[in-house]
């Protein structure tokens, strides 16, 4: 392989020579961007739902919707690996058109179920690629329409560099999605280049303070001093906070105690799949109804 890209290099009249391994990155790369379009295309993408927690209280109040792919050979790829991949192409915008439209679908679907209006919220991620491509507000009106779900059933988690690159797009881009009466969830809260400003113009609703910072502040001073500045800061303004990261019953106490109002994180569940997210908020009212009957 190495040498196929070094002849192909000396072909095109400049000698460049390839690392084995960057040989594979580029190839891999392709690959993934065209079956990513192809994927796409037939429908082959799916979504999980992390529940979100009221920490104060235990109850469910909504999930987020994580795209997954589940590859006919190669398995499941993680987001990680073909999120950056449709940003880079600008698979994303599709991507993101789908991905809206079907966390409202579930939505409805689990209503539907139900044979009520569920109380439970769905968050979408919206990219810094769509803020600046696409029409999100456009694109979140067209999901509640064809779902018939309310606006303020949705959040739209966007991270720090949806707003840094454009602050006036991003800016009428958030006034849009509000209009709709969706909230604005500000996502990896700390790990971009925040400029505070930003947190006092713009109408954000959560700060969702990294795993980064939540999962080690128990052990870490300095996290766990970070964590608290975050949830002083969101109170000063008026907004939610939602820990990521939440992996044991000891941080959901502590956040609790600090006045965090939203957990998630495997503590609580894993991303579940459609029909399991909605077996989980039918067996957490019930033993929320049970305890709250015996108390
Ligand atoms: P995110 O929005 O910050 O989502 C949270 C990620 O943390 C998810 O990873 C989730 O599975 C993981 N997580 C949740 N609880 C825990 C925990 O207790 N411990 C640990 N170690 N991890 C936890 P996932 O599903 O792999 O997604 C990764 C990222 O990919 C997301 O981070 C988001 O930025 C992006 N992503 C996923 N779906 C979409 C999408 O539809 N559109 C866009 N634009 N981005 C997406
Ligand atoms: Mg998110
Ligand atoms: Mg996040
Ligand atoms: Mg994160």
């Amino acid at each position: 392989n190495a040498q196929f890209a070094l002849k192909r290099a000396k072909q095109s009249g400049r000698l460049e020579i390839y690392q084995p391994g960057e040989v594979n990155i580029v190839r891999r790369r392709f690959s993934v961007e065209t079956e990513l379009r192809r994927a796409i295309e037939a429908e082959q993408l799916s979504l999980a739902f992390q529940p979100l927690i009221d920490l104060q209280s235990g109850r469910l109040t909504g999930f987020e919707a994580l795209a997954r792919w589940q590859h006919e050979h190669r398995g499941a790829i993680s987001p990680a690996e073909f999120i950056p991949v449709a940003e880079e192409s600008g698979l994303i915008v599709p991507l993101g058109r789908w991905a809206a439209g079907a966390a409202a679908t579930a939505l409805a679907t689990w209503d539907r179920a139900a044979g009520r209006e569920l109380p439970l919220s769905v968050s979408v991620n919206v990219s810094a690629i769509q803020i600046a491509r696409d029409d999100v507000g456009g694109v979140i009106e067209q999901a509640l329409s064809a779902s018939g779900i309310d606006g303020s059933r949705l959040t739209i988690e966007l991270t720090e560099s949806a707003i840094i690159n454009d602050p006036q797009r991003a800016g009428r881009v958030l006034a849009a999605i509000k209009d709709l009466r969706a909230r604005i969830a500000m996502d990896d809260f700390g790990t971009g280049y925040s400029n505070l400003a930003y947190l006092q113009k713009l109408p954000i609703d959560i700060l969702k303070i990294d795993r980064t910072f939540v999962a080690p502040m128990l052990r870490d001073r300095d996290s766990l001093a970070i964590v608290r500045a975050v949830l002083s800061l969101a109170d000063a303004l008026g907004m939610s906070t939602t820990a990521e990261g939440v992996e044991s019953p000891e941080l959901a106490q502590t956040l609790a105690a600090l006045g965090c109002a939203t957990g998630q994180g495997y503590h609580f569940a894993k991303p579940l799949g459609q029909d399991a997210a909605f077996a989980y908020w039918m067996a957490r009212e019930a033993s929320a109804t049970a305890s709250s009957a015996s108390a």
